[in-house]
């Protein structure tokens, strides 16, 4: 049975989640906004400790982690992305490496100085289309050279220039293989070869770097490969290599959404608000062709808000569950790309020239929100990967 209630002690962390986001993010988020590139020290300093004293850390497998972030990105979610800790290469590594590997590299996000950690899929030419992957992994005696370019890796800078931390990165071993010859390799930062070698301007997000990482003869250990070295097609449409690339996705996709969720109900909290300061009341009980425009614009954003709530809870439940959730996980974050970018566009547009102005953050919250229909697969890629699942149509049946 599915079950989303929380303990008292998760209840607990996601109120203290919320104070933190009102009280420590809210009053510094503008500020790390118009100052893209520098980074909130006090803010890390202080998430480190509690990270590190068992009180934090962003990556969890639960619904109360998953409610724990969307509550952070309520307050913001460029700063968010800047809390230190394994981040997305770490949810590569619990989803394909060995328990051994887990300790060996995920251990540093618990002891010494502030770390991060990135994932480095997407290159110039593989993005939506991840199977195109060109970065090459050659075995040379006991160690795996790696060669390539990779671009928009989300706290890429921290990870191996700021910090002690390490970027997963994805690479072919076999280009003659297609998907199979698909492997995760952990780069550690200071590895020679690897360099980072610039920083994007973005849109929104801008509290959080990311970087584009040059792998020119970089040389890590043949332990360093996460699952097997094996190039082996497990059935006609997918392999093994492939699976643990969409693997880790089913970790990420659900997260992502509630990172949506957050930006996307600090928007609507904020223009609830503001309406009510007006005097304006929205009549939930009433029929809907007496409504007014406004009322019938909360109450649709409510209901987005709610229905991808709900379909994030269960694919991070599921995930909890050790259950399949590739369908789930896509449901989730297509919906809730779309939902935050309609709900902050909208919230913009009922406040007018107020809501285009500096003045407050909802300009922000729509800059914010629109990453969330873009990385970790686009609107349109997840949405096709649900299609698929429903019909149960391989990727050529569905062209
Ligand atoms: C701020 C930011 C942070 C990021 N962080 C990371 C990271 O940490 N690690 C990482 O590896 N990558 C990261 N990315 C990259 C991101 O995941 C990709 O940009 C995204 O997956 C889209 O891939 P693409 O850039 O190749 O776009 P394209 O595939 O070129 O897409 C362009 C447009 O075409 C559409 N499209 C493409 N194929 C199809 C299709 N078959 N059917 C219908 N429409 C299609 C897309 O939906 C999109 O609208 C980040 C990107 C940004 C902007």
């Amino acid at each position: 049975m599915i079950e989303f209630e929380l303990t008292p002690e998760e209840e607990a962390t996601i109120a203290a989640a919320h104070k933190e986001a009102e009280e420590l993010l809210r009053p510094i988020a503008r500020y790390y906004d118009e100052h893209e590139h520098e980074s909130p020290k006090d803010f890390i300093e202080q998430q480190w400790a509690q990270q590190r004293s068992g009180g934090g850390g962003m990556l969890g497998l639960g619904v109360g982690a998953a409610l724990r972030i969307e509550e952070t990105c309520w307050g913001d979610a460029g700063l968010m992305l800047v809390a230190p800790g394994s981040g997305l290469g770490g949810a590569a590594i619990l989803m394909t490496g060995t328990q051994e590997q887990q300790q060996r590299f995920l251990k540093r996000y618990s002891e010494g100085e502030p770390k991060w950690g990135g994932m480095a899929m997407t290159e110039s030419g593989c993005g939506s289309d991840t199977s195109a992957i060109q970065t090459t992994a050659v075995l040379d005696g006991d160690e795996w050279v790696l060669n390539g370019e990779k671009i928009f890796i989300t706290g890429g800078q921290r990870a191996m220039d700021e910090s002690d931390g390490l970027v997963v990165v994805w690479a072919t071993v076999d280009k003659t293989a297609g998907r199979a010859g698909m492997k995760s390799f952990v780069v550690e930062a200071g590895t020679p070869g690897a360099r980072i070698e610039k920083v994007e301007n973005k849109l929104g997000i801008r509290a959080s770097d990311t970087a584009t990482l040059i792998l020119d003869n970089c040389r890590i250990p043949y332990e360093n490969i996460l699952g097997s070295p094996e190039v082996r097609k497990v059935d006609s449409g997918q392999t093994a290599g492939f699976k643990r690339a969409m693997a880790t996705f089913d970790a990420t996709r659900p997260i992502i959404a509630a990172m949506a969720l957050g930006v996307g109900r600090a928007a609507l909290d904020f223009i609830k608000e503001a309406l009510e300061k007006e005097g304006i009341q929205i009549r939930y009980g009433a029929p809907r062709h007496k409504l007014t425009a406004i009322e019938r614009d909360i109450m649709d954003m409510e209901a987005g808000y709610k229905a991808a709530h709900m379909l994030m809870l269960r694919a991070v439940w599921m995930m909890s569950q050790f259950q399949a959730n590739s369908l789930e996980a896509s449901m989730a974050k297509a919906k809730a790309g779309l939902v935050v970018t309609r709900i902050t566009q909208k919230a913009v547009e009922m406040m007018g020239p107020l809501g285009y102005s500096r003045k407050y953050l909802l300009e922000k919250w729509m800059r914010d929100g629109k990453i969330n229909d873009i990385f970790e697969g686009t609107g349109q890629i997840n949405m096709l990967i649900v299609a698929r699942r429903v019909l149960d149509y391989t990727r050529d049946q569905l062209k």
